[in-house]
């Protein structure tokens, strides 16, 4: 039997968690609607029917016949019919997807209005109106359903306006609205070839189709891949009966969200514009109010405003975003969501509604993430710089953005460097230019415009209606009050934070939750930042909650320091190849061009002071704590001089008969150690084994640094970890050569340093013989930079630049591997390793050292198979201590 399918629901059919079938907007109106909040009535076609019609090309069917159903009973409702000449019921199409897209698709306002029905509006609501509304109607439609360019209906618009001596868009009268439209009809008629269609039931099916279009446009697909929200879901459809903003001065429309957005401080806050239609707040044509003047203005909806919104927010225990218009002094609801909002406001707005009993702190964890925390570790302006701003306009989106100034999408798109992208107002068709560039700066809107939200969304630095500036996009430059004058490419700075624009470029100083962190702010500071009590709140919950342990990656005593003080539980990775750099490639030179055991030994001996130094301050810094150090891992050619400049200069040498004999011995040993694949050559572990005393030397070193310190009474904890092992084999070797230098020198010095032998995880053959090296190693770590490289057979050095991008726009990866843990095929070596080492060593603790330690997706995965620890730099400490609690809640 064929299932029926409804492909469409009235408001009151749905609530509040059926977005995937009603879209977010079908489902906040749905909510709306049963809460009994002033809805204007409507129905939602549904997400199942988008991806019908897109899969198809074609209506699915029996959707006409269900919106012709759902039409008659909001038709009876309202006691007025679709397009009815006498007094005509409007209609507004709205797209609306499970995630918002703001202004990624398409919504038309005034549908049912034709040459005959314009005037049963204009006897019931006057003149003026009925032909504004018109004349929005086929702008809208012609744009979006019939693809006629935008410009050509602004270019007319102005162009009416410049007639009529008109400065702003209501200063049109009726007359002048009139004219406007027949211009309209024809550029409809000249873009097209078809007349603007007079039927309202054809306007209706026509914008329904356009919606579900509109799934497909490039921008849409653009921001999707940028905000991952998969391909496949289509949008819904909401048709609404329209209520006017546009009736005269009692008569407007606002947005609004239930606390500050961009600050996260408590209270109301939005922006309105009276005698307007939807569209106008957001696109920012004429700057609107703070909504606290509407309550000036017009007290009775301004309370009622107040109430509906607290009662959202009980609703949705969350931070809402509405939309809504005001007709007549009386109060409409639009839309609701959970509003997008900065990184400062999401840290903020959890604890708050933690404060007022709404949420549990678990859930307030759930509601911030580790790339907010990232965000707020971003610099800022340095407050020392004392800059003096050329203007200011609304702080938007926070950051300190410092970039060449450019005047279109495109041109930040091209533009190598950091730009800001400086528009009068920004549209959808901007998008991949904000995307492009370090930062939006705008002359008009509010902190609701288009710019503002999608800007928000991003992370972006974003100032808008910064209306001192004189914008000219066809010159390529803007004006200043005082003369300034910045052209394209010459450098600007912009603070989200505050509004300031400034001329120029001005230094960065880190934000004060760095300050935090580091402990270089006073009782009072820390007292007077709700950003950085609120994050230092917050981490407090983690800490207190999390299973893993956090590590960090740090390979001299300043980034061990760090480290501690971001909150590191201990060293998971110091790196020793850094100790061979810079004047101690001599020795090593020396290392591998000796001739006998002498002359190697003399070099060896000429390390260990060196090294010992190093170690010292190291164990200093992380007294008490585990410091698990890496035996020297790349390949020693690294550490030699090129092999074709060294060749040249041996050849040239010789042609002249001058050749040095260090330098002829020093080419033979540095093609000996020339390799054609060094990432799987001699390297790691095989080091240790084919080069004699070299680890034997880093072993002393560790062994005697830790000697002075306990002698000198303190508490170092190195742990030796081997690298890139294969099998068991190499690790017992090299295990016995380990524990006989520690006994060696524990005779030596008197004192027995108990540091653990473990290795490091890397190769697959590592991974899959788990079990039987774990009988023999006090820890596991692995390195999922090399598992990752190893595991898929890629270099990361050649193949992020080379076939990356075409795998990630053909989506083989979402993400690439280097970055987000390959959770089906690398994770699986992990867990397949973890469960194997813990079977055999119950005692054996694992960790990750990896890039991927700092990364939140990843340090879930890592929590959930059960590691002890993950390691990252010492400035992803904290995103990762946050991460970890929230992986644990
Ligand atoms: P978007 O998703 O881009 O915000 P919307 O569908 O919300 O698009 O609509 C665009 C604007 O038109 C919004 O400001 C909205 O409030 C307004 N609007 C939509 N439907 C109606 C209606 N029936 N009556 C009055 N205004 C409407
Ligand atoms: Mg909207
Ligand atoms: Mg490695």
């Amino acid at each position: 039997t064929a299932t029926t399918h409804r492909y469409v629901y009235a408001f009151a059919e749905g609530d509040k968690d059926q977005k995937d079938l009603l879209g977010g907007k079908g489902a906040g109106l749905a909510e709306m609607t049963n809460l009994g909040l002033p809805v204007p009535p409507g129905f939602t076609i549904t997400t199942e029917a988008c991806r019908r019609y897109l899969a198809t090309g074609d209506d699915p069917p029996g959707l006409a016949e269900e919106v012709d159903a759902h039409l008659a009973r909001l038709e009876a409702e309202r006691g007025k019919r679709l397009g009815d000449p006498g007094d005509p019921l409007l209609v507004s199409v709205r797209s609306g997807a499970k995630f918002s897209m703001p202004g990624m698709m398409d919504t038309v306002l005034d549908i049912g209005l034709n040459d005959r029905s314009v005037r049963g509006l204009a006897a019931a609501g006057g003149e003026r109106f009925a032909w504004d509304s018109y004349r929005r109607l086929i702008q809208m439609f012609g744009a979006t359903v019939l693809g006629v360019e935008a410009e050509a209906f602004h270019a007319a618009l102005e162009e009416a306006k410049r007639c009529n001596g008109a400065e702003r868009d209501l200063d049109l009268d009726a007359a002048a609205l009139r004219d406007l439209v027949a211009v309209y009809k024809g550029i409809v008629q000249d873009a097209t070839g078809i007349d603007f269609p007079q039927d309202p039931r054809e306007q209706l099916d026509m914008a329904v189709r356009a919606v579900f279009d509109s799934w497909n446009t490039d921008r849409a697909r653009v921001y999707r891949r940028r905000e991952r929200i998969p391909e496949h879901l289509g949008t819904a459809v909401n048709v609404m009966a329209m209520v006017y903003g546009n009736l005269g001065p009692d008569s407007g429309t606002g947005v609004a969200f239930t606390r500050d957005p961009a600050t996260g401080a408590p209270g109301v806050y939005g922006d309105y514009l009276a005698e307007a239609q939807g569209e106008d707040v957001v696109a920012g044509v004429r700057t609107p109010i703070p909504l606290a003047e509407l309550g000036r203005t017009d007290p009775a909806s301004y309370a009622e405003l107040r109430r509906t919104m607290a009662m959202l927010e009980e609703r949705y225990r969350d931070l809402c975003d509405i939309e809504f218009t005001i007709e007549h002094g009386r109060l409409w609801m639009l839309q609701t969501r959970i509003g997008k909002r900065t990184a400062a406001a999401a840290f903020r707005i959890a604890l708050q509604l933690v404060d007022e009993g709404r949420i549990s702190v678990e859930e307030a964890l759930g509601r911030v993430t580790g790339d907010q925390l990232a965000q707020l570790m971003f610099p800022q302006f340095d407050p020392e710089a004392k800059p003096e701003p050329i203007a200011f306009g609304v702080p938007a989106s926070p950051g300190a953005a410092v970039g060449a100034a450019v005047f279109d999408a495109a041109a930040a798109e091209r533009f190598e460097g950091p730009a800001i992208l400086v528009r009068r107002e920004t549209s959808p068709d901007d998008l991949a230019g904000i995307i492009a560039a370090a930062g939006v700066l705008t002359s008009r809107g509010g902190k609701t415009s288009h710019a503002a939200v999608v800007a928000r969304g991003m992370g972006k630095t974003c100032v808008v209606g910064a209306d001192d500036l004189r914008i000219d996009a066809v010159r390529r430059q803007f004006t200043a009050p005082g003369g300034v004058l910045v052209r394209e490419g010459d450098p600007v700075s912009i603070d989200g934070a505050t509004g300031a624009v400034y001329a120029g470029a001005i230094p960065v100083a880190p934000p004060p939750v760095v300050e935090y962190f580091e402990g270089r702010l006073t009782r009072e500071q820390r007292r007077s930042d709700p950003v950085v009590q609120a994050v230092a709140r917050m981490m407090r919950y983690a800490d207190e909650r999390r299973h893993l342990g956090v590590h960090a990656n740090a390979d001299t005593p300043e980034d061990a320091a760090r480290a501690r003080r971001f909150g590191a539980d201990g060293i998971g990775l110091c790196r020793t190849e850094h100790m061979f750099l810079g004047e101690r490639r001599r020795i090593i030179e020396r290392l591998v061009t000796a001739g006998t055991d002498r002359e190697r030994e003399a070099a060896l001996a000429e390390l260990l002071p060196l090294q010992l130094g190093d170690f010292t301050g190291i164990f200093a810094a992380m007294d008490g704590l585990p410091v698990t150090i890496r035996l020297l891992d790349p390949p020693l050619h690294e550490f030699l001089p090129d092999l074709t400049e060294l060749s040249v200069k041996v050849a040239l040498a010789e042609a002249r008969g001058d050749a040095d004999p260090a330098d002829v011995r020093l080419l033979a040993a540095v093609r000996r150690l020339h390799e054609q694949n060094p990432m799987l050559g001699l390297r790691g572990v095989r080091l240790g084994l084919a080069v004699p005393g070299l680890a034997a030397v880093q072993v002393r070193a560790i062994a005697m640094a830790a000697a002075a310190r306990i002698k000198a009474g303190s508490d170092p904890r190195p742990e030796i970890m081997v690298p890139l092992i294969g099998g068991v084999e190499e690790f017992e070797l090299m295990r016995a050569e380990i524990t006989r230098v520690l006994e060696e020198t524990a005779a030596e010095t008197g004192v027995r340093v108990a540091a653990e032998i473990g290795t490091m995880i890397e190769l697959p053959r590592a991974a899959l013989t788990a079990g039987r090296i774990a009988e023999h190693a006090a820890f596991f770590s692995f390195g999922t930079n090399d598992l990752t490289q190893t595991t898929w057979g890629f270099s990361r050095d050649d193949v992020e630049s080379s076939f990356f991008p075409v795998y990630l726009a053909k989506g083989v990866f979402a993400d690439s591997p280097f970055e987000v843990l390959d959770e089906e095929g690398v994770g699986r070596l992990v867990a397949t390793a973890v469960e194997q080492g813990r079977a055999v060593n119950r005692d054996l603790t694992v960790g990750v050292c990896g890039e991927h330690g700092g990364d939140p997706a990843s340090v879930r995965f890592f929590d959930r198979v059960g590691l002890d620890y993950v390691s990252c730099s010492p400035f992803r400490v904290p995103v990762a201590r946050l991460e970890a609690g929230r992986a644990a809640v």
